[in-house]
């Protein structure tokens, strides 16, 4: 090799190697091309489209773009330059086309559900003076069965009582039930008194480092085969939660929790509130806050679930009035 040939491959092993492996595109062309409008922002350094029922907005140097205000967790921060918004191929792929522009190739079903309580038995979770996350997760995921369950969905419970499982058992069981979607419930700590809010967690997509992690994720687990329809899952159920509870919405994360890694169905977890602000833990105390949230999972799984039943082109049940209605019209109309 020439010394000037050799010098040409150092500079495109050091230079430009790293940029093509981070494959950048513009994202205006692209949500447009999946049937956005036109960028309606007027500041420079945020861009705002309508897709569907959705306002997507994405803003310079931020590593995450929000849809109508939730916001979704990008592997790298998008970046402005030369008058257009770049986003990673990857992050488009997995953190925003799987909700705005969702695939009608193999669509999951969305009929037995498997809930999942966070801890229990010997493993109490996160503790705040009386209150045990293992007694609390247990008190969502019954209301969450018996809600479901009257919208016509199977439910099965990952555990009915203060028993422990390991992690892996978990979705092993939800596996051997063949669910088609799994949800594990979770309250959360933090070291700040004043953190607040509601979280959902989907798996680490390959190439991706977890939330609050450097490392990248090299290899993919049995649940990467749902990638898209995690994030489709934790949107909705995060949005819904968030919305019900008037809650702060602290959006949609990635981690390499063991509970989802052998999923073979779609997953998520969900952060239902901080146990460390007293203020909020002074609701979760209380049982209607326990039950919205419940109805707010509940109202996220069906709005995913009315989703998939659009995409497989299924014409939603017509709804049925109420059987009084009818009787109440005429009897007011003879009056
Ligand atoms: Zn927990």
């Amino acid at each position: 090799m020439s010394r000037l040939s050799a010098i040409a491959l150092f500079f495109i092993m050091t230079v430009l190697a790293p940029f093509a492996t981070a494959q950048a595109i513009n994202l205006d062309s692209v949500i447009r091309e999946a049937g956005a409008g036109a960028n309606t922002s007027r500041v420079a350094d945020l861009r705002r489209w309508k897709i569907g029922n959705y306002t997507v907005e994405a803003q310079d140097k931020k590593a995450y773009v929000t849809i109508n205000g939730t916001r979704i967790y990008t592997g790298r921060a998008l970046s402005c330059a030369n008058g257009k918004m770049f986003v990673q191929k990857r992050d488009w792929d997995k953190h925003l086309a799987p909700i705005v522009a969702p695939s009608k190739k193999d669509v999951p079903a969305a009929k037995k559900i498997v809930i999942d309580a966070g801890h229990g038995g010997k493993d109490p979770g996160k503790t705040e003076g009386k209150m045990r996350e293992k007694s609390y997760t247990l008190d969502i995921a019954k209301r969450l069965q018996r809600i479901l369950s009257k919208h016509g969905y199977t439910v099965e419970l990952v555990r009915s009582n203060d028993t422990f499982y390991e992690l892996a058992d978990r979705s092993k069981k939800a596996n051997a039930l063949q669910a088609d979607l799994f949800v594990s419930i979770h309250f959360n700590a933090a070291e700040s008194k004043s953190a607040r809010g509601v979280e959902t967690w989907m798996l680490t997509p390959v190439g991706e480092a977890s939330f609050a992690n450097k490392t990248q994720k090299k290899k993919a687990d049995t649940g990467n085969r749902y990638d898209a329809w995690n994030l489709l899952l934790a949107y909705k159920v995060q949005s819904a939660l968030a919305n019900k509870i008037d809650a702060e919405d602290r959006g949609v994360k990635c981690a390499n929790f063991t509970v989802l890694t052998e999923l073979k169905c779609p997953g998520i977890l969900v952060e239902c509130g901080f146990f460390t602000n007293a203020a909020e833990a002074a609701l979760i105390a209380r049982t209607n806050r326990r039950e919205l949230i419940a109805q707010g999972i509940a109202d996220g799984i069906t709005a995913y679930a009315a989703t998939l039943n659009t995409l497989k082109g299924v014409k939603p049940a017509p709804a049925k009035a109420p059987a009084t209605s009818k009787r109440t019209n005429s009897l007011l109309r003879r009056r």
